[in-house]
């Protein structure tokens, strides 16, 4: 049985990421495969450093959407109708790139495989997730208690299967359906008994302002900044995040790392 870590990459500014994120988990000693499932909108350049780190590229389509789903859930519509209020989304991403993710059901030559947005990085071994059933993911926790309600689709535990590919498609697509958070949306649809993860296992970057009680840098197994992108020149959030993009910074360029628990503590604690 084969196993294997997946992430999705549509474009230059998301293989960055997936750059820093496969350096990570390559960090942590993993015999698992490293999946990059990516569409024609990448340049084989920006693929190259990751064939260099060993990762399986695999090329994939977008999904044969209706004409409709694809307009409802274009980034003018879809941030018109459902806007972005604690953060903002970089110019280079496309809402419905998110639904290729779903893809990942296809990839039935692995047993189980744990998906990873490609604007993360692992800090520890993570390889016991693959014994998780399917569908295993953290809570969207960045903002309060009432967030555990909610699930992230930023890392989460599943097992391919075609016909499981096939009833999402089916559900997905239907008349005037429109996923507000697309994939995150879905998913939590589609499995609404979804098994929970410990927040630790997706630490999304606003917790450190937000909700700084539950920053521990030793507990944190993946950190995942949703909203800006730590490889932009600069953001909105770039000064209060500072401690989380130099880390990034430091596996995306391959650099000594900082042992974590000499990192600084959220709010500027020693
Ligand atoms: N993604 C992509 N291209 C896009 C949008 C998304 O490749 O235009 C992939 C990428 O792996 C990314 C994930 O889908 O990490 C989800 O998007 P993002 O991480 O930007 O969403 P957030 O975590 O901010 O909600
Ligand atoms: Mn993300």
């Amino acid at each position: 049985m084969t196993n294997a870590f997946v992430t999705l990459v549509t474009n230059a500014d998301y293989a960055m990421g997936a750059t820093a994120l496969a350096r990570s988990i390559r960090r942590t000693g993993t015999g698992a495969d490293i999946v990059i499932l990516h569409t024609g909108g990448v340049e084989r350049p920006s693929l190259s450093p990751l064939e260099a780190l060993g990762c399986r590229l695999v090329e994939t389509d977008h999904l044969p959407l209706s004409d409709a789903f694809n307009e409802r859930h274009g980034k003018d519509r879809l941030h018109g109708s459902a806007p972005f209020t604690k953060g903002r989304k970089p110019d280079f991403h496309t809402p419905l790139d998110n639904f290729c993710k779903l893809r990942l059901w296809q990839l039935v030559e692995y047993d189980k495989v744990v998906f990873i947005d490609a604007d993360a990085l692992v800090l520890k071994p993570i390889d016991k997730l693959f014994a998780y059933p399917e569908f295993s993911a953290a809570p969207n926790v960045y903002e309060s208690l009432a967030d555990f309600h909610r699930l992230n689709s930023g890392v989460f535990v599943a097992k391919p299967s075609a016909d499981t590919f096939a009833e999402m498609l089916a559900a997905l697509d239907q008349p005037d359906a429109f996923w507000r958070r697309t994939d995150q949306t879905f998913l939590e649809t589609f499995f609404p008994d979804w098994h929970g993860l410990p927040v630790f296992m997706n630490m999304l970057q606003y917790v450190w302002f937000n909700m700084p009680a539950l920053w521990d840098w030793q507990s944190i197994a993946v950190l995942h900044y949703q909203y800006e992108k730590p490889w932009e020149k600069h953001h909105p959030k770039a000064d209060r995040l500072g401690p989380l993009i130099d880390l990034w910074h430091a596996f995306y360029e391959d650099r000594d790392l900082p042992d974590l628990g000499s990192l600084p503590k959220p709010g500027g604690a020693a």
